[in-house]
């Protein structure tokens, strides 16, 4: 799966890019890494990285974790050190956006008219929060979480003693709750859907997150819609559906984020979720490239294409397909089983693979404790493992799904077998069938 493939589309992108270099049009996580593998690859042609947030390029997890727990210092996770731009001759314009890509003349423009050149181009562009729609919602005490100016605002605003309301029960949402209420908030949750995590996690999983937060205070609306916000002095009351009115001193809004996908799509290139790109993050042009939250990518260990929206898609597949960009051995298809974490509270959740609605779930531990996993299977199949506070049976789980092995619920379920010797287990039958 991971063999080095030459393909000639990709021959091309090198070869325009060595002529007449590469640009860049983000400069998040996955542009960020994308330069900086270039250059360390070797690659001398141009880079030209272009971002329309005044910073370089950084990872935002700490966004609602780390800097939402502390106001006296800021934990901000640069991809590279400020000067690492100018030392690598990559031409870094931040506060500058992209408002076309022309492919005929393999150019974008730049708000403001200018129009820079590429070779081989890489698209970039994450994705924004969605916002809500509704009467008073831009009240200045709404905050959302996206970036590094969102987070420092948001700070601000967590004062011991006021009252937060959170819109979504989604990773941000509750990343933020664990933080308001470790800062001393008193917080409610209005959730559209049924239970926490809804989108991504089995509701044995979400039942935990809400018990856990509920046990700090937390107060959660389920199945809420919301009406209006309403402003009375320094207070905003959140006006439900169901015509519950909740006051609060600050509202943070996390429902779900939509990709920049538009500057492709203008350009006539297939979009449907993400930008369409196939395993080398190539798309329907050979010489344009997207990577990162963006990318609607084909992943050659599912048999179709995923969005991802995480921290290790945006960091590996940016750091693959500009490997391949320079790589005179071949391409090497982009094909990682998808991992993600969050921290709320003293809990650390870990995922590996894809959660689905119709897997069979096995648990592992006492979801009663802080440490306990959920396997999902398919004709005996992992395909995903869900642990809090258990990084050590996850490994073991990791290496089991993406071998494929068949497993025995009865196993994976009882705590006195280790996981790591259910995997030596079939490393070894493995080796004598072989
Ligand atoms: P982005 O980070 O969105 O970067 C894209 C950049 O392109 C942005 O700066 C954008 O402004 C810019 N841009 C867009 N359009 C243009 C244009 N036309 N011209 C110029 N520039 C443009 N993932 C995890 O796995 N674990 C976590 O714990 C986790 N925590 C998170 C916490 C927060 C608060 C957030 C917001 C995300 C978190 N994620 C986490 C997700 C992870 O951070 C994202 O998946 C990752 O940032 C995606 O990187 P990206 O470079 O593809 O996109
Ligand atoms: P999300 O995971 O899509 O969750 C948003 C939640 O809000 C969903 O449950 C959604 O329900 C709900 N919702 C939507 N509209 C609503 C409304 N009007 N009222 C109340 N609830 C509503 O998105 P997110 O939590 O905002 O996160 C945004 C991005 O940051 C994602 O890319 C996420 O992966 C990333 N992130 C990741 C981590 C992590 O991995 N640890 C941490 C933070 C952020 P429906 O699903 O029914 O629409």
């Amino acid at each position: 799966m991971s063999q080095p493939v030459s393909t000639l589309p990709l021959c091309e992108a090198r070869v325009a890019a060595l002529v007449a270099g590469v640009v860049v049009i983000g400069a998040g996580q996955a542009g960020g890494r994308a330069v900086e593998t270039l250059r360390a690859q070797g690659f001398s042609g141009a880079i030209t990285l272009i971002g329309d947030e005044p910073d370089p390029p950084y990872e935002r997890p700490s966004l609602s974790k780390e800097m939402l727990h502390v106001t006296d210092q800021e934990t901000i996770a640069w991809v590279q050190k400020p000067e690492f731009y100018a030392a690598n001759k990559i031409d870094f314009r931040p506060g500058t956006r992209v408002a076309a890509i022309n492919r005929g003349q393999h150019s974008v423009t730049l708000e403001g008219g200018d129009e820079i050149k590429y070779g081989a181009l890489i698209i970039a562009t994450g994705a924004r929060v969605r916002h809500l729609n509704l009467p008073g919602a831009s009240l200045q005490n709404s905050h959302y979480i996206r970036t590094l100016a969102d987070s420092r605002a948001l700070r601000q605003r967590l004062v011991a003693g006021s009252r937060v309301v959170v819109i979504g029960a989604g990773f941000i949402g509750l990343e933020a709750a664990a933080a308001a209420v470790t800062r001393g908030c008193a917080v409610s949750v209005i959730e559209i859907g049924s239970q926490p995590l809804g989108r991504v996690v089995p509701a044995q999983v979400g039942a935990y997150y809400e018990a856990l937060h509920a046990s700090h205070g937390v107060k959660f609306y389920f199945n809420t819609s919301l009406a209006r916000f309403h402003q009375r002095d320094e207070t905003v009351i959140v006006e439900t559906g169901t015509g519950d009115m909740i006051p609060a001193e600050t509202v943070i809004v996390g429902i779900g984020v939509i990709p920049n996908a538009e500057l492709a799509g203008n350009a006539g290139l297939p979009v449907e979720r993400g930008i369409i790109v196939d395993e080398y993050g190539c798309t329907a042009d050979k010489f344009i490239f997207a990577v990162g939250d963006v990318a609607y990518h084909f992943n050659p260990l599912f048999d179709r294409h995923i969005l991802l929206e995480s921290w290790q898609n945006a960091q590996n597949q940016a750091i693959t397909i500009a490997k391949n960009l320079t790589s005179l051995a071949g391409a090497v298809p982009y094909a990682e089983l998808p991992w993600f974490w969050s921290d709320q509270y003293d809990v650390n959740l870990q995922m590996f693979g894809l959660a689905e609605p119709e897997a069979d779930c096995i648990i592992r531990g006492n979801p009663k404790t802080k440490s306990w996993i959920l396997f999902q299977l398919k004709s005996n199949r992992m395909i995903c493992a869900i642990g809090m506070n258990a990084a050590r049976d996850l490994r073991p789980a990791r290496d089991l799904i993406t071998m494929g092995a068949v497993l025995k619920s009865e196993e994976l379920a009882d705590i006195s077998v280790p996981m790591a010797e259910i995997l030596r287990r079939e490393k070894r039958e493995r080796a004598l069938v072989g």
